[in-house]
């Protein structure tokens, strides 16, 4: 047994676990309601990894996720909570272990969230977010430098000294996540380390164009119909901000028959207009919430933002939100609060 909990007030250095790999146990890995493709692509790169230490793994999502990942090696052996409730319950009250990948506070796993609080087992976190419950969690590493959490997991493999058990499965699932949080390796994220680690996956065989292809090239037609109409009609531009914003309405995902996934990289669009430095997309997807993503290019920091404005948080550039508001009183809430932000979006920035 990890006998650390009780004595444990905050959490300690991943480095103080590396020596509980060589004890296999039954453990449970979890990610982020609706995961990306880091939130997967860690969480089954890890899988993949500890089971080859003989560890008996369940990789467990608190919603269900975009179905252009569902070809991620060891996928379709991930639990949907949603779907499996009691199943999902049973795994997480026997793990001795629970990994906590690209999320940091428990609220970001939706109605998984209590079970996780309450849970006996030693709290294991790896993420690259703002501001973590570092409470929460026994060891861990927290890292917001980092690219993705799977280069976090890559660095973890590497620096527990198991190099060796690095595989093409493994270097799949992390490139994948790699790959779409650096946004295809263009974001500041991208530092030498992470082309490092893809020189290290192509040395063991990844074919990435399949990858890229199964990721960006898989729209339905409905979904490219509802981008086009999303970008003519839904678009509103603030100049005088740099800022572009989009307002998704329930009527649109119904009439499109928008599925989990077809909103991803909307908002990254409007980024795409010259000056623009501030991009944010509401979306009226669910009974009691509205929503937000937001993004900006450059010092405007968009976690500071959605945590001001919209109960969210992420990175710097990229970050989410939440409005229980109406549709139209969560967007005069982002007008209104705009104009707070004027001197800082009008100036420019250095990289
Ligand atoms: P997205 O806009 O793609 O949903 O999320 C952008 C980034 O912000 C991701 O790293 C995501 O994990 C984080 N994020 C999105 N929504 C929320 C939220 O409601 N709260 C917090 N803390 N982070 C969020
Ligand atoms: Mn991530």
């Amino acid at each position: 047994m990890i006998e650390n909990r009780i004595f444990a007030p905050s959490m300690e250095a991943i480095t103080e676990f590396y020596p509980f790999l060589s004890t296999p146990k039954d453990v449970v890995i979890t990610m982020h309601q609706k995961p990306d493709g880091d939130a997967l692509g860690s969480t089954l790169g890890l899988s993949l990894f500890l089971r080859k230490l003989g560890f008996k793994t369940h990789v467990i999502s608190p919603t269900n996720w975009a179905s252009f990942l569902d070809w991620l090696p060891g996928c379709k052996d991930v639990i949907d909570y949603e779907a499996n409730l009691s199943l999902s319950e049973k795994l997480i009250d026997e793990a001795a272990i629970i990994f906590c990948l690209d999320f940091n506070v428990f609220s970001r796993t939706k109605n998984m969230a209590s079970l996780l609080e309450k849970s006996n087992a030693v709290k294991v976190l790896i993420d690259h977010h703002e501001e973590p419950q570092k409470e929460a969690f026994q060891y861990g590493v927290s890292n917001i430098n980092k690219s993705s959490t799977c280069e976090m997991v890559y660095d973890f493999i590497m620096d527990a000294g198991y190099t060796a058990l690095l595989d093409l499965d493994i270097a799949t699932c992390l490139y994948t996540g790699i790959m779409t949080d650096t946004g295809t390796f263009r974001f500041p994220s991208t530092k030498a380390s992470v082309h490092q680690a893809v020189v290290h996956f192509k040395q063991l065989g990844l074919k990435h164009t399949p990858i890229h292809e199964r990721i960006y090239d898989s729209f339905r037609e409905t979904r490219l119909r509802f981008l086009g109409n999303a970008l003519l009609n839904r678009m509103e531009v603030f100049y005088q901000y740099n800022t572009a914003m989009m307002v998704i309405p329930r009527s649109d995902l119904v009439h499109f028959k928008t599925q989990t996934g077809d909103t991803e990289g909307l908002v990254n669009y409007m980024l795409a207009l010259e000056g623009i430095k501030f991009a944010a997309i509401v979306i009226d997807r669910e009974e009691n919430a509205r929503k937000w993503s937001f993004r900006s290019k450059g010092t405007f920091d968009v976690n500071r933002f959605a945590r001001a404005h919209f109960n969210g948080g992420g990175h710097k550039n990229a970050a989410g939100g939440l409005s229980t508001e109406p549709l139209d009183e969560a967007v005069k809430q982002f007008k209104n609060v705009l104009e707070q932000y004027e001197k800082e979006l009008s100036a420019p920035y250095q990289y």
